[in-house]
């Protein structure tokens, strides 16, 4: 058991409503101050394996469970994480060093959130019968059994549950590999779920490295669904390792999303979303890190956002006054400082921040913007995953667009304009799974979620999550009587 803030966490893994321990263990590492706080159970193969075992054995009564059983069930996993939302806020903070605020706000509330949203949805999920020479077609959305949910580090909780509720909504029962930068909020879901009252076995955590546990999990026979957040890399691993079986995927994956600022478009507005995609340090994957902006009003922009991003306060993201908190784990932090240093050799100018913030030392790194970046250059074009941003210049909407579908990804897009034909035309033309018009980060669960070209495969959220998560069927039944 580790102590985190006063909040008592489990470091084995959950598997088949169990505590197991490993005989290795490693270090979690808090990004506030670089402490060990737990060391945690070092999955591999056989815990992988027990754990797909202990899924498979609860799958067929959980499959058979009523829909309102399993709704009820996640209402009152909603509730335990209701309950316990401030425990697993300071959990998640000093685990991952995003801001305690959003964990409190946003984040911990849309955990909850995630579970009631597809619990109702299940209730509703359906189709009409339709007919084909009087025979009767009826489409149902059967449980597809165990899932292989693995998930990155920098939303831990909120990308878990995403995955997680859909899956047990469905009828699947589920193993969950998280991040081994930042393993402890899902072990605190285990105890909500067994709390609430899911069968064990329902759900099952195998904590360890991607290498490790990751692979042995997406590579067993008996796991009917992937779905995987997180980088492209491995990605790769995993989709090799599903071709195996033929395995459904689901990938969500990193993004060099454009911000485009039209001179017909409010600045301050466009000022604002600028400066926010800074949040969480740079750390999301919907971020718009590429300023893309008309060239008659670049000047003004700049210096407007300048004066703005000087305002943002770094610090200990357990203070709820603080804008920006540390980069994750020093291996992150190292490597974004490459990034940063290769675009200045490369020729970009960081007009502010550049390097780490030296005044904090640490995990902390200052909120970087560059200007002067090739087209074609690392920087523009490579997922930094950090609070760096680049900024070009168009003249024509045509060389807007261009620039914004330039890169191998395609998560979203983000459009500051005046004009709404406008905005009709470029989001038209846009490459992305998501686009927001004088807005950003606006999420419904019922809209398709995922990316296109490299930034993903498939779509989750309202139907597309049953779609994935179940073997959709459609019986025929012939007409007449029964006896013939
Ligand atoms: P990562 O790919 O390094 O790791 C993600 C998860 O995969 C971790 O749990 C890791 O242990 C596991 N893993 C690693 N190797 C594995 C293997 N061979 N087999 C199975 N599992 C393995 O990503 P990360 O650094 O944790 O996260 C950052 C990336 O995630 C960024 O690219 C970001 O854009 C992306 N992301 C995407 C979304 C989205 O919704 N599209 C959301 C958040 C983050």
């Amino acid at each position: 058991m580790a102590t985190v803030g006063d909040v008592q966490v489990h470091e084995g893994h959950w598997i088949g409503g169990e505590r197991v321990a490993s005989p290795a263990t490693f270090d979690d590492v808090s990004p506030i101050d670089e402490r060990v706080i737990a060391r945690i159970a070092r999955g591999g193969a056989d815990e992988a394996a027990r754990a797909v075992r202990a899924a498979a054995k609860a799958f067929p009564a959980w499959a058979r469970t009523s829909r309102e059983e399993r709704a009820r069930l996640l209402h009152a996993i909603a509730d335990g994480v209701e309950k316990r939302l401030e425990q697993l806020a300071i959990v998640e903070t000093t685990d991952n060093g995003a801001l305690l605020r959003s964990h409190l706000r946003g984040v911990m509330p849309r955990v909850a959130h995630n579970f009631r949203f597809f619990a109702d949805w299940l209730l509703d999920l359906g189709h009409d019968d339709f007919e084909t020479r009087g025979h009767r077609n009826h489409v149902s959305w059967d449980p597809a059994g165990v899932c292989a949910l693995i998930t990155p580090w920098n939303a831990p909780l909120m990308l878990a549950t995403w995955k997680i509720a859909p899956a047990l909504a469905a009828g699947d029962t589920v193993v969950l590999k998280p991040a081994e930068w930042s393993p402890l909020t899902a072990s605190l879901l285990a105890d909500i779920t067994a709390e609430a009252g899911l069968p064990d076995g329902v759900f099952n955590v195998v904590q360890g490295y991607g290498e490790e546990a990751g692979a042995a999990l997406v590579a067993d026979p008996e796991v009917r669904r992937i779905s995987f957040t997180g980088s492209v890399p491995t990605a790769r691993h995993i989709s090799r390792a599903a071709a195996a079986n033929l395995t459904p995927l689901s990938l969500e994956l990193g993004g060099k999303s454009p911000l485009v600022v039209f001179a017909d478009g409010d600045l301050d507005l466009a000022v604002n979303l600028a400066v926010e995609q800074y949040d969480n340090a740079g750390q999301v994957c919907l971020a718009g890190t590429r300023l893309l902006v008309e060239e008659g009003v670049a000047a003004e922009f700049t210096e407007r956002f300048v004066t703005r991003a000087a305002t943002l306060r770094q610090g200990d993201p357990r203070d709820l006054a603080t804008d920006l908190g540390p980069q994750i784990h020093r291996e992150h932090f190292d490597r974004i400082d490459g990034f940063v240093r290769r675009a200045g050799e490369a020729g970009a100018t960081a007009l502010i921040g550049g390097g780490p913030n030296t005044d904090l030392g640490g995990l902390y790194y200052r909120p970087t913007l560059f200007t002067g970046a090739a087209a074609d250059s690392e920087i523009v074009n490579e997922e930094v995953f950090g609070p760096v941003l680049t900024l070009q210049t168009f003249r024509t909407e045509e060389e807007a667009v261009r620039l914004a579908n330039s890169t191998k990804f395609g998560l979203a897009a983000t459009l500051v304009t005046g004009s709404p034909e406008r905005a009709e035309r470029v989001t038209g033309r846009l490459v992305a799974g998501t686009v927001w018009v004088n807005c950003f980060f606006v999420r419904d669960l019922r809209a398709p979620f995922g990316g296109a070209r490299q930034s993903g495969v498939g779509r989750e959220g309202g139907n597309w999550s049953f779609d994935f998560y179940c073997d959709v069927k459609n019986a025929v039944f012939a007409p007449g009587g029964w006896n013939g």
